[in-house]
């Protein structure tokens, strides 16, 4: 049970994993994990880990994050679909849905926790965060106690909290967006044993985001005929894919790759438009005019990452390839008003991304894009944040450092040695 080895979808090199996530001769592709289980079991273990033959860990930790699919009655009616299966991430007990911080992301930081504490002895890991993905990892961090360093920028703050006491997180927030919280992230990683998590190149992320085909499929019984989701950075399409190739594989769950149909909130849709065009590379002039303004303009921020795996062997473009894929973009007023109807219909409140993902859902069936007696899989990314608030404590992580610039990294990386020696 969870043997693996990493191998290189550019040259096939097989790599023994101490959390490495290149190819060890440098090729540009993204490692993935190759298991020796071609068939998969599901496990009688906690949370995700039911999907363990399939993650890139040995041992497994006591969570309830887990994906949560269900068949919609309320939604699909309203846009006569038979067949349409919700995968909710986030918070909603009655669906058996646990995921305290609300955001798919924690299913991405489980097994990345994980595998770091396994593959690394001593080593900690580093996050460069916009907000959810940090909340995720402090979460982790608070429910397991193996540490891990957050950088955010200063105004994202306030969205890094966690549901239970923790003292294994140490932030560090900075002056400035995203693009500083990454280059002071890099500068924490000169550390000695610090280590970067990886991002996309993290197979651990992938697969564990890739449970989400895995939970769907096997509540449908075989693998959906669509998978629907909003994407910034394309890695959850990247992960439905890999996961369906294994399933294809497998053998019992259907003979067809399921399609990928990916969405990104207009303004910003550079993959959108590279995908009309066929194109492997993103020409940022003509793909994504206005770049960090029209980020800015978008209601799903966090759908605007600027530099995706894309073009990369293995990456977004393969994915939506290999699976005869469609993009499309979504107007802001549109996710908003597919917000509104999700609640009514379904009940609870979703993030802008995933109402995103509900809207390209209702004009892929106005199009007629899909059949309305087709097996289609949501993945809603995020939501039952107000029912969250009503059951859980949402503690505040205090940063440990708050630099104005990257001018001042020097100073924090002493502090960064002395608190490691904690853990070391
Ligand atoms: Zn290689």
């Amino acid at each position: 049970m969870g043997e693996y080895i990493l191998r290189c979808p550019v040259c096939g090199e097989a790599i023994d994993d101490c959390y490495t996530n290149t190819c060890i001769k440098g090729c540009n592709g993204l490692v993935y994990a190759d298991y020796s289980a071609k068939q998969i079991t599901v496990r009688d273990l906690p949370g995700m880990f039911r999907y363990h033959d399939w993650l890139p860990v040995s041992g497994w930790t006591q969570t309830d994050t887990c994906p949560a699919t269900y068949r919609s009655e309320g939604l699909a009616d309203h846009l006569g679909l038979k067949n349409l299966y919700i995968t909710f991430n986030g918070y909603w007990p009655e669906k058996r849905a646990f995921i305290r911080t609300c955001s798919f992301k924690e299913l991405e930081a489980v097994p990345t926790m994980l595998r770091i504490k396994e593959r690394l002895k001593n080593g900690i890991l580093q996050i460069s965060s916009a907000g959810n993905t940090g909340r995720a990892f402090a979460e982790v961090s608070a429910g397991t106690g193996t540490p891990v360093i957050i950088s955010v920028p200063k105004k994202a703050a306030g969205s890094i909290w966690t549901t239970r006491e923790c003292d294994s997180v140490f932030l560090v927030t900075i002056e400035g967006d995203y693009s500083d919280a990454i280059a002071l992230g890099n500068e924490i990683c000169t550390v000695p044993g610090v280590i970067s998590e990886g991002g996309a190149k993290n197979p651990a992320r992938r697969d564990g985001m890739g449970t989400v085909m895995l939970d769907g499929t096997m509540a449908i019984g075989k693998m959906p005929d669509w998978y629907f989701q909003a994407v910034g950075s394309g890695t959850g399409g990247i992960a439905a894919w890999e996961m369906g190739k294994r399933l294809l594989a497998d053998g019992r769950f259907g003979d067809r790759l399921p399609r990928l149909y990916l969405s990104q909130n207009e303004p910003f849709v550079p993959m959108v438009n590279a995908w009309a065009e066929r194109r492997r590379e993103i020409i940022p002039e003509k793909d994504m005019p206005g770049g960090k303004e029209a980020a800015m303009e978008t209601y799903a921020t966090v759908l605007t990452n600027r530099n995706p795996p894309y073009s990369i062997t293995g990456g977004l473009f393969d994915a939506l390839s290999g699976t005869n894929g469609i993009m499309r973009g979504v107007k802001s007023g549109d996710a908003k008003k597919a917000g509104r109807l999700f609640m009514d219909l379904e009940g609870p409140d979703l993030d802008p991304a995933a109402e995103v993902c509900v809207a390209s859902l209702i004009s892929a069936v106005e199009s007629g894009d899909v059949n309305r007696d087709d097996n289609i899989l949501l993945n809603i990314t995020g939501g039952g944040y107000r029912r969250a608030a009503e059951d859980l404590d949402m503690i505040p992580v205090r940063p440990s450092a708050s630099l104005r610039s990257l001018d001042e990294a020097d100073e924090l990386k002493d502090k960064i040695t002395e608190w490691r020696r904690k853990y070391a």
